[in-house]
């Protein structure tokens, strides 16, 4: 038998909460720890309560998220939208209410995991718009990802294998 914490059981029961949109088996560990911060302050907390808890953290950090690439993009970008986070129902939270960044539903929950997703959000919304990769390792002359390294998000250079910049350094950081 699997011993589990309470921690762990409050997991297991959001699994089967239609308000809980994220899945408690599959979390990166900077999303574990920011359910850890709820569950440690708010208890067994579940349904519409759990819902405005999740929603208030994503509309944060999507919003820090937000300005980060915002400093990233290129200067004098003429965006025909301009990206901003909303609030809305959605279809695919089963009509519950949810944070949009640029028209993408936002799933993470903690500020790491957010950036990653925003500037990947924002990376695929550029490339539409302008039809050119942004951004470049300027060394490899390919595009960057957006990813998650521990307690930061970067801009990694695949074919060298390197991290570019944190994402909302680009343009400052030259590695
Ligand atoms: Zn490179």
């Amino acid at each position: 038998m699997i011993y589990l914490d309470e921690f762990d059981e409050w997991l297991l029961l959001l699994d089967g909460e239609p308000e809980f949109d994220m899945d408690a088996g599959h979390l990166s560990e900077q999303a574990r720890g920011a359910l850890r911060g709820i569950y440690e302050t708010h208890g067994f907390v579940t349904g519409g309560d759990l819902r405005s808890l999740i929603l208030t953290r994503r509309a944060t950090y999507a919003t820090q998220a937000l300005e980060k690439v915002n400093a990233d993009l290129p200067a004098l970008t003429a965006w025909q939208i301009r990206p901003e986070v909303l609030l809305e129902k959605s279809a695919s939270s089963f009509g519950y209410l949810n944070v949009l960044v640029h028209g993408h539903e936002v799933d993470g929950l903690d500020p790491v995991g957010i950036l990653a997703e925003v500037a990947a959000y924002l990376q695929a919304d550029y490339i539409d718009e302008f039809l050119q990769v942004w951004p470049v390792c300027s060394r490899h002359r390919t595009g960057l990802h957006p990813l998650e390294n521990g307690d930061s998000a970067v801009w990694r250079c695949k074919a060298g294998n390197h991290d570019v910049a944190e994402i909302g350094c680009l343009r400052t950081t030259h590695r």
